[in-house]
C-alpha cells in the first residue's frame, strides 16, 4: 500500500511484466516497420517513461518527438477544446506512431488523430501502454496496447495523481 497525498494505491503491473510487454510492443513495432523510418511522437507528460524504455528496444531507423496537449474551456456550448503544442517536424508523408500513457475516454487521442492526419502523414498507427475499454466514448482503432485494465484510477511508471507518482517504476492502481 503506498500513499500519494489523501489516496492509497495498491500495486497492479510489476516493473517486470511491464517491461516484459513494453519489449514485445517494440518488437512488433520492428517488425510492422522494417525498412521504414517511422516518427514517434510521444504525448507529454505522462508517456515519457514508456517512450523512453519503448524506444531503447526499438532497433529499426526510428525517429522521436514528442507533443503536449493543452486544453481549455472555449464556450459553453463547444466544450473543452485541445490543442496540441510542440510539433515543430513537418509530418507530411512520414510514418507517424502517436505513443501515449492510457487511453481512457479516448476523447484526448481522437483529437490528437484528427489534427495530425490533417498534416497529411504517409500513415498514423495509436500505441498506448493502457487502455479502459469500458471507459471509451468514442469510436477509436488503437493499433498496440500494451495492457486492457478496468476502468480504476491508475498511477506510476509516468502517470500522475495530482502531479505525484510519476516517478515509480510500476503502476498502482487506487485502492477499494
Ligand atoms: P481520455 O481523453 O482518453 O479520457 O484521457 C486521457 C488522459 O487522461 C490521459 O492521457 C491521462 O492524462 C488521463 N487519465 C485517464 N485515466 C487515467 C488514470 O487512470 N490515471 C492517470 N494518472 N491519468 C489518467
Amino acid at each position: 500500500m503506498k500513499q500519494i497525498k489523501d489516496k492509497y494505491f495498491v500495486p497492479f503491473i510489476e516493473p517486470k511484466p511491464l517491461q516484459a510487454r513494453i519489449k514485445a510492443l517494440a518488437q512488433e513495432v520492428n517488425k510492422d516497420y522494417a525498412g521504414k523510418n517511422p516518427l514517434l511522437i510521444g504525448v507529454l507528460n505522462g508517456s515519457f517513461m514508456f517512450v523512453g524504455d519503448l524506444f531503447k528496444s526499438i532497433d529499426i531507423e526510428c525517429e522521436i518527438t514528442f507533443i503536449r496537449v493543452s486544453s481549455y474551456q472555449s464556450t459553453a456550448s463547444s466544450g473543452t477544446v485541445k490543442h496540441i503544442l510542440g510539433l515543430k517536424e513537418d509530418i507530411q508523408n512520414r510514418d507517424i506512431i502517436i505513443v501515449e500513457d492510457i487511453v481512457d475516454t479516448g476523447m484526448t487521442m481522437q483529437e490528437i488523430l484528427g489534427q495530425l492526419a490533417s498534416n497529411n502523414p504517409a500513415s498514423i498507427k495509436v500505441m498506448t501502454l493502457l487502455f479502459k475499454p469500458t471507459a471509451l466514448k468514442v469510436p477509436l482503432k488503437l493499433d498496440y496496447v500494451g495492457f486492457e485494465i478496468e476502468n480504476k484510477f491508475v498511477v506510476g511508471y509516468g502517470l500522475d495523481y495530482d502531479g505525484f507518482g510519476r516517478n515509480l517504476d510500476a503502476i498502482w492502481v487506487l485502492g477499494e
